[in-house]
Formats: structure tokens, sequence, C-alpha cells
């Protein structure tokens, strides 16, 4: 049975690379019918918040990415990682360490110079030195030999031990560093799959060697190529938003980010879009692309739209409301955002784009375009602008009324283009050269706010 997990430390928010790489161990547990863990790495106290961690929660509940079993806290596994720490002290796996701190960064310095990759010089492996309050513990790196495993997306990975140093598991204040507590959990949970970013490549095969000291299986790995801004450099900050539920305030929906994930480094032919039950139908790790990923947000303003564009109506609807109410709007009783999402859904990328493209039927007009207000309102307007007036003043039944005709009756009766009643009109409602048609817009806005709108034109 395949078991995955999510392993987030808890220092921010749940970003875009984290959220793709949970996406990942989730998709391959799903595929094959396993399951999806999440472990909250929450061992360095000073920099994992409880913030942080309901906000990681908040961006896999939005993704609808759900685990599997109760959510484990590394910060409440403490007494079994000294456990195993023992374990390893007692049979001479590991060692106490009083090195201090200028006697490493020396080392250091002099290796750095030499050109050598800097290592510990393993002074105190054999000492046998008893524990004291500096004292920190020294996993023993075998000496002699290779780690040699199989990546799913990097392929064979050997790395001589004699590469390697003695890592510490364990600090002076006893508390286990990510290399150690990482392998005990994972091997406690059954985890058979280890998916994450490949930034923790190197970390892998040291690993590996306290798998096999403390006589544990040896999961599967797949490290997932990093995350590029499009710029070519690491995704950050200043690349735009990173935090998943930043995407959810910009107004994007969780299916569409989630779809837009899963398309960042993994592929299945040419399709771009998938539904999550494709995305588990098909996803694998030999689909995972070795090469760093571009951020693309056009690309994902596109995904978006076509969700969008299929999304149920209802659903639009409540997201539109939420999103102008967050805007500070205070909606007109009778306004059918129903209809506005039907005038603009096409059109807008995301559901703030949305709210945007509607703010002109929400509110009161805050101006007319300059240069169209030169081209439409001219004397030659007043006449077509005062027979609309008066055909829309005698409706009695404005939702019923076909406001189409209406205009094209004045048209016809002036005997004019359909350009000269049609552009004041479209500017004295929304102030604006381009967009929906007259009569939808008129339809939105109501009798009494079109005729408002219309008689503020002629003043
Ligand atoms: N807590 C680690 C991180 O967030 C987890 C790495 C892993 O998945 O092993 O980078």
């Amino acid at each position: 049975k395949i078991i995955t997990r999510f392993a987030p430390s808890p220092t921010g928010y749940l970003h875009v690379g984290g959220a793709r790489t949970a996406l990942f161990s989730y998709l391959y547990a799903r595929h094959h019918g396993g399951q999806f863990e999440l472990r909250i790495e929450d061992t360095d106290t000073e920099r994992s918040t409880q913030e942080s961690v309901d906000a990681i929660f908040e961006g896999m509940n939005w993704l609808g990415l759900e685990f599997d079993s109760e959510v484990k806290y590394q910060s409440k596994n403490l007494a079994r990682y000294h456990e195993k720490i023992d374990q390893l002290l007692n049979n001479g796996q590991a060692y106490y360490c009083d090195c201090s701190k200028e006697r490493i960064d020396k080392i250091r310095e002099q290796q750095m110079k030499d050109g050598e990759k800097p290592r510990y010089d393993g002074k105190c492996r054999d000492l046998g030195l008893a524990k004291t309050a500096q004292t920190i513990i020294r996993f023993k790196t075998p000496q002699t030999g290779e780690v040699k495993f199989v990546d799913h997306v990097r392929g064979e990975i050997t790395v001589a031990n004699a590469e390697l140093d003695d890592l510490v598991i364990a600090r002076a204040d006893g508390m286990p560093t990510y290399n150690f507590s990482v392998v005990i959990d994972d091997a406690d949970m059954g985890i058979t799959h280890v998916i994450r970013g490949d930034d923790h490549i190197n970390n892998t095969p040291r690993q590996i060697n306290i798998y096999q000291a403390l006589g544990e299986p040896v999961p599967e790995f797949a490290h997932v190529p990093m995350i590029l801004g499009d710029d070519g450099a690491r995704l950050s900050k200043r690349h735009g938003a990173v935090s998943v539920m930043q995407y959810a305030e910009d107004g994007y929906l969780p299916e569409a980010v989630l779809n837009y994930l899963v398309r960042l480094g993994w592929s299945n032919g040419d399709q771009e879009l998938f539904s999550k039950a494709e995305m588990i139908e098909l996803f694998d790790l030999s689909g995972v692309n070795k090469a760093p990923s571009a951020f693309n947000t056009t690309k994902l303003n596109w995904i978006n739209q076509q969700y969008m564009q299929k999304a149920d109506h209802l659903q639009l609807v409540g997201l539109l409301q939420k999103r102008l109410m967050t805007m500070g709007l205070h909606l007109p009783a009778e306004i059918n955002l129903s209809a506005v999402v039907d005038m603009f859904k096409d059109r807008a990328h995301t559901i703030n784009e949305l709210a945007d493209l509607s703010l002109f039927l929400l509110q009161p007009l805050s101006g007319y375009d300059e240069k169209a207000e030169k081209k439409a309102f001219k004397e030659s307007a007043i006449e077509p602008l005062q027979a609309v007036i008066a055909k829309c003043q005698a409706i009695n039944d404005w939702a019923a009324a076909d406001l189409h005709q209406l205009i094209a009756d004045v048209v016809a009766e002036l005997e004019v283009g359909f350009g000269k009643v049609g552009m004041p009109v479209r500017l004295a409602l929304s102030g604006q050269a381009q967009g929906p048609s007259n009569d939808e817009i008129m339809q939105v806005l109501g009798q009494d706010e079109t005729i408002h709108r219309l008689q503020q034109a002629l003043e």
C-alpha cells in the first residue's frame, strides 16, 4: 500500500511550491489507492507559529487536498526521537561531540581555502565523550561505501559516503534536527514514497544512512524541481503572489489553481485542463519534468477563465457577492447579480476582474470616459436621449420589457444611424464607450436608475 505525506515547516503561509509538492504527493497516493498524510514539522520552535499551521490547513482545505489520518506534529513526538537517538548512541552509531562553534568554523574556513567541501573532521567520533550541557549528538556516517538510490524524477543517484560527514542529529538542548526526525517519522508512519522539493536532494543520502543504521526499510524518493518566476529566478515574493490563499483573495477558483499547479512540472501529452478526478486517474511520477518550471500568470489566468466559463452559475454569483462585500460596496437591494455574472463571465479572468467590470452597474458613475464624451455627447445626442427617456418612462413592467426593441424604435422614429442613439445611451449608462449591450445594462440597472443616468447625461 502506498503512503505519501506532505511535511511542511509552519514558518509562513502555504506557498505555491509547497502546495504543488503536496498536490503531487496527494495525487500519487490517490492514483494508487493509497494514503496521504499531513505532518507539521514544527521542531523549530522559534520560527514555527500557530498562524502558519492554520494557514497551511486553510490552503490545503481551499485546494481540496484532504489527508487521511489525524495530522501529526513533530513537536508532540519528541520522546520518540529521543528513544531512537538513545538507540543509536547505545549501538555506537552516534556520539556526543563537544567541538566548539569556533573550531568548526575554523575547519570550515580552512577547507574552503583549500577548495574542499566543508565537512566535520570527525574529531569526537571515537572519543566516547559523555553528555554535557554543551554536547551535540552526531550520527556516525559510514566512512566507506556509497549510497545509491533511484529517484523517480532524477534517476539513479550515487554518493560516496566519504563525501558525507557526521551530521548533527540532536542539538545541545536535545532537540533533534530535521534530517533525523524526518527519518523517524517517515519510518514510523510507513511512508513508502517521499515526494518533496529538490532542495532536499542532498539530504537524502544522509537520511538513507540513518534508515539503514536503524534497520528500517528505505522509502522511495521523488525530488520535484523547483518553481521559477518568469525571469528565471527562484519563485519568490517579488514575483507577486506566492501564497496560495493570495490566489483566493485575488479571485481565482480553487479548481483552476489546482489545475494550474498540476501543470507546473507535470504533463500528460499536451492536455491542459484536468478535473481533479482526471488528475488522479492520470498522474504518475513518470510525467514529472526534470527541469524547473516557470510560473506563468498569463496561463493561470487563461485556465481560470476556462473554469469560470464552466463553473456553476450560483457559485460565481456567490463569489462575486463576496468579493463586492470585501470591496466595501453597498449593493442596491434590487440588483440582479446573476445577470451581472452572465454579462461579464466570458470577459473576466478572475472573480475580482468580474467585480471590477461590473462596478459601474453597482455604484454611481464617477464620470464619463473623456474621449467618448467628446464624441458622443454632442447637440445631436439630446434628441435621442430624450426619446429613450420618454419610452423608458412609459414602461409598466421593466423586467418583461423588450429594451432592445425600445432602442431600435427610437432609431427608426428619428431616422438616424444606430450609433447616434446607441453611443450616447451607452456612455450615459456606463460612462464608457465599450461594454455589454445597452439593453442588458438597462435591465440590470432597473427602470429608475436607467432614467436617472440618462437624465444626468442631459444636464
Ligand atoms: N519540513 C521540510 C520542509 O518543509 C520537509 C521536507 C521533506 O518533505 O522531507 O522543507
